[in-house]
C-alpha cells in the first residue's frame, strides 16, 4: 500500500466557483445598467491558473474551467499543457515572454502576452511569426511590480498601436495589477492613475484580481464599449483573498483536500512531551495520533499546537512542532479513533486552507502551491 496521503481535486468544484464568480459580475452588470438605464456587458473571465493551478494540476483546471472565456498563466510550458489538453481558447501570459525565442512558442500555440517592459515592445518589433499576436500592455499605477512608468506609458502604448496597424501585432490591450484590493487601502489610488493614464486609447482593459473582482466588480464592467476582463484567481479554488471574510461566505467551495491517515497512536502520560523539541507537553493523560503528513509534503511547519486538523470527521488540533513526515493530533475528543482511521488536513470535511494557513501565519495561496511533488493528486469529478 503506498503511504495514505492524497490530494483530491474536485473539477466540479472549480467548475462551481468559476460559476460563482461568473454570475458575481453579471449581477453587478445588471444592477449597473439598471442604474444608468443602459445595457452594460460584464467582464469575460481569464481564469487564472498559474503555478500549476495553485497546485490543483493544469489538465484539472482546463477541465474545471472549460467554461472561463480565457485561462492565465505565466509558465510557458504550462500554456503548451493546456493547448495539449484540448483548450483551442485564449491563453494569456501574466509575465509576458521572457527572450525573442520564446515568440516562436507564442506563435505556434496562439498566446496572448502581457508586454511590461520596453525591451518586450522592441522585440515584438522585429516579430517574423507568421500570426499577428494580441496583447496587452501592462501599466504600473503603483505596485511597482511589472508594467510601464505612467510617464512612459502613453508613447509605449501609441507605438503598440502603431505595430499594430504595420501588421505586426493584432490587438493591444491595457492592464494593471492591484496591491491592496483585499484591504482597507483599496483600489481608488491605482484605479485613478490607470482611468487617467488609459484615457482615450483603445483596446480591451484587465485590471482585477480575485479581491477586486468580489470586492469592486464594478470597475471591470466594459466602458466606451471596450471589452474587459477580470483575472480571478484564488477564489477560483476555494481560497479566501480576504483576511475578514471566508470563501463560503462567497458560497465558494473548496477544491482541493489534502487527505491522510493514523499511522500510529500513542497513550502519554502527564507531563510527557510529544515530538521534537518536546513543544507539546500534555497536562493530563491523553491519546495521540499520528498522522503520515509532515512539512515534505507541503503542509506548513509554522502551523503549531491548535491547527485544527478534522479525525474521524471530528474536528480536533493539532499537538507539537510538524516533522517532515508526520504530525501529531490530539485524540481526546475520537476516543474510537485508531490506527488507519481518516485524516482531513484541509479541505472537504475539514478546515479550510485559509484556516490552517492562518494557523502558520501565512497564506491558502502559499499551502496550495507548496503542495509536494510526492503528493499524488487524484482527480474527481465531484
Ligand atoms: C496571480 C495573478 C492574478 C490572480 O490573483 P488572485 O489573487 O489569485 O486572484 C491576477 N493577475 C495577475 C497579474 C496575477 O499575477
Amino acid at each position: 500500500m503506498p503511504r495514505p496521503i492524497t490530494a483530491t481535486i474536485s473539477v466540479d468544484a472549480l467548475t462551481h466557483n468559476l460559476e460563482v464568480v461568473r454570475k458575481h459580475v453579471h449581477q453587478a452588470a445588471a444592477s449597473a445598467a439598471k442604474t444608468q438605464g443602459r445595457p452594460l456587458a460584464p467582464p469575460s473571465i481569464w481564469a487564472v491558473i498559474k503555478a500549476n493551478a495553485y497546485g490543483h494540476g493544469i489538465e484539472q483546471a482546463v477541465r474545471g474551467f472549460w467554461q472561463a472565456q480565457g485561462l492565465a498563466l505565466l509558465d510557458l510550458n504550462e500554456a503548451v499543457r493546456c493547448r495539449e489538453a484540448g483548450w483551442g481558447g485564449p491563453i494569456m501570459l501574466l509575465e509576458g515572454f521572457f527572450e525573442p525565442a520564446d515568440l516562436e512558442v507564442l506563435d505556434r500555440y496562439h498566446l496572448t502576452t502581457a508586454v511590461h517592459h520596453p525591451d518586450q515592445l522592441a522585440i515584438l518589433a522585429g516579430n517574423r511569426g507568421s500570426r499577428r499576436l494580441d496583447i496587452f500592455m501592462k501599466l504600473n499605477t503603483g505596485m511597482n511590480r511589472l508594467g510601464f512608468a505612467p510617464d512612459a506609458y502613453r508613447a509605449a502604448y501609441q507605438q503598440a498601436l502603431r505595430l499594430r496597424d504595420d501588421g505586426v501585432l493584432n490587438s493591444v490591450g491595457k492592464m494593471t495589477h492591484f496591491a491592496n484590493a483585499d484591504g482597507p487601502q483599496g483600489v481608488a489610488d491605482q484605479m485613478e492613475v490607470f482611468d487617467r493614464i488609459t484615457d482615450g486609447l483603445p483596446g480591451p482593459v484587465s485590471v482585477s484580481n480575485s479581491a477586486a473582482t468580489l470586492r469592486y466588480p464594478d470597475i471591470s464592467l466594459a466602458r466606451d464599449d471596450h471589452a474587459a476582463w477580470v483575472r480571478p484567481g484564488c477564489c477560483l479554488y476555494g481560497i479566501s483573498p480576504f483576511h475578514d471574510a471566508n470563501a463560503a461566505s462567497f458560497g465558494l467551495r473548496p477544491a482541493m483536500t489534502l487527505a491522510s491517515r493514523l499511522i500510529s497512536v500513542q497513550e502519554v502520560k502527564a507531563g510527557a512531551a510529544v515530538g521534537y523539541g518536546s513543544a507539546f507537553i500534555a497536562d493530563a493523560p491523553m491519546r495521540v495520533g499520528v498522522v503520515a503528513c509532515g512539512y515534505a509534503d507541503g503542509y506548513p511547519r509554522h502551523a503549531g499546537t491548535g491547527t485544527p486538523v478534522t479525525v474521524a470527521g471530528v474536528r480536533t488540533r493539532l499537538l507539537g512542532r510538524v516533522s517532515m513526515d508526520m504530525l501529531a493530533v490530539d485524540l481526546t475528543p475520537i476516543p474510537a479513533a485508531g490506527v488507519g482511521a481518516p485524516v482531513v488536513l484541509w479541505g472537504e470535511g475539514g478546515p479550510t486552507v485559509d484556516e490552517v494557513a492562518q494557523a502558520a501565519e501565512t497564506i491558502g495561496y502559499e499551502l496550495v502551491c507548496a503542495l509536494a511533488p510526492r503528493v499524488p493528486v487524484q482527480g474527481r469529478d465531484i
